[in-house]
This record gives C-alpha cells, structure tokens and sequence, in this order.
C-alpha cells in the first residue's frame, strides 16, 4: 500500500514510540473478552497491540482511506469499524455491559469529544486517552489554581482522573507542536454529590466561569442573589476558580429549586 499522507484537518499525529504504546495499552489492562472502543485508530499503532491481547476490537474512525487501510488488514470478526465522526458516535449502541475507551485523540476536537464522552460515564469502566498535556492541565486541575474551569469542573463531576504518562513531541510522526499527556478517567457517581439536572450544573458553571477575574457574585447576577449564596454558605465576593466541584451542584440544584424546571 502506498504511504499514508497525514491529514492536518483530522489531527493525525501518528504514534511511533513504541515504549509509549506498550505503557498505554499496559495501563488499559485489556482482558480478552472485554469490550473495548479505540477513538481513531489511525495506522494502528494501538489498534494492533490492542488486538492482540483482546479476541475483539470496536473502532470509530473518520478517514476514509484510513478506515480502508484498516479494512484490508484486519478481518471483521476481529474488528468492527464505525466509519465517522466519534462526537456523533452513541458509544451506547455496541451492545451491553462495561466499556472500556482509549484514543490518542485528533486533538482539535477533544474538549466537545470529552462533553460528548461524559453522557457515556454510566456504561463506561475506565477510559485512557493521549490529549494534549495542556488539556489534562485542566482537566485534573485543582480549586483555586490557574487551570481550574469549566472542564475541571464539569469532568471532575463525573470522573476520577489522573496523568498516567507525559509524552513529548518525538514520539509522533509528524511531531506535534505542543506536548502530550495521557489521561485515565474512571467514572465515579456521585463522588461531589448528585445534580438533579446536569444540563443545569453545565448552564451554572459555564456563566459562574464566563469571566473568570469576576467574582461569583457579578458572573451569576440575575440567577443568584445574596440570599442564595447566604443560603449556601458561599462567599458572592469568590472567584469561580475558588469554588470546589461539590460546591458547584450544591448551587446548581438549589437554583433549580428556585428557578423551577423551564429558566436556568
Ligand atoms: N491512534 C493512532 C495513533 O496513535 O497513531 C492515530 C491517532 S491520530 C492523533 C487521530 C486519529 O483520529 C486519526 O486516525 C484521525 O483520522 C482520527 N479522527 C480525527 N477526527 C475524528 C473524528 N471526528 N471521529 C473519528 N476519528 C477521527
């Protein structure tokens, strides 16, 4: 086969350090029945040590020509390709019981990807993604630091995480500009309590963090008064960075009590 061009628009970094692949698939400890879903598998790099520990593998993949490289190497019956975009992928529909997710992800769609990935959390046993090092910043990142936001926030609601590796630019064919890290997001319910509407916890978080040298008082101004934040024993004069997760749904579900179902 001729060699494969890599496409800018698809965020095709190819992995090509070996003892970097080895320490991923270690750290998803793949047991050969377990049903596993790779995010772009790309030439293989993960795909192939990923099968040969796993009787089979779930695939989703945007590349045409990719997706036919994949097709004339591996047969069906070892591996399923889901031809498409992985943020309109029901992760659901491949059948029942645990999943497990790993990816070294197109990284110009990997915060809408993690949004789309955490409405899977219920079916998911652990996923493990390669991100860029900047994003897993943010996504572990604690209360009152300078990464702490939204994603912090809204993934840290539903998931324990953890850096398991860093991985420079060289280890990528094209390298990269910026420097990788992978992640490993296991799915814990109700660790910060439970919001009795997740679309709102999202509404109250992104307008908490819309300006994020604003206090929590000036962000919230016409969902939140005085009396709310007293009610909670929140202080209005915080910035949104102060303010840990479980704080967060505790404010989003008394706004619900307050604002009714319909206004946020
Ligand atoms: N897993 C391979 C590796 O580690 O060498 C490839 C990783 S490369 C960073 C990202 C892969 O995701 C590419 O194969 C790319 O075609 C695919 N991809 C990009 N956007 C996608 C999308 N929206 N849905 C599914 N796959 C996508």
């Amino acid at each position: 086969m001729t060699q494969h061009i890599p496409r800018k628009r698809f965020g095709q970094n190819f992995l090509q350090d070996t003892r970097v692949i080895e320490d991923i698939v270690r750290a998803v400890r793949p047991e050969r029945t377990d049903t596993v879903i790779e995010i772009g598998p790309g030439l293989g790099a993960i795909t192939r040590p990923l099968l040969d520990r796993l009787d089979h593998l779930h695939v989703v993949e945007i590349d045409r020509d990719i997706i036919e490289r994949l097709r004339s190497e591996f047969p069906p019956e070892r591996l399923t390709i889901h031809a498409g975009d992985a943020l309109a992928f029901d992760f659901a529909s491949v059948g029942p019981g645990p999943l497990k997710i790993v990816g070294n992800l197109p990284y110009n769609i990997s915060t809408p990807l993690l949004f789309h990935l955490a409405g899977f959390g219920q079916r998911v046993t652990d996923m493990h993604f390669m991100l860029q090092k900047e994003v897993v910043d943010r996504m572990v990142a604690a209360p009152s630091s300078a990464d702490y936001g939204r994603l912090s926030v809204m993934l840290q609601y539903r998931f324990e995480m953890e850096e398991i590796l860093a991985v420079p630019p060289d280890a990528f064919w094209p390298p990269p500009k910026v420097d990788s890290a992978v992640v490993r997001m296991i799915p814990l319910p109700g660790r910060a309590g439970v919001a009795d509407d997740e679309a709102r916890l999202e509404d109250t978080v992104s307008r908490a963090f819309a300006q994020r040298r604003k206090t929590l008082r000036n962000n919230l101004k016409g969902l939140a008064d005085e009396a709310d934040f007293a009610a909670l024993g929140i202080d209005p004069g915080l910035r949104p960075e102060n303010l840990p997760v479980e704080d967060y749904v505790r404010l989003s579900n008394h706004l619900g009590k307050k604002h009714g179902k319909s206004g946020a």
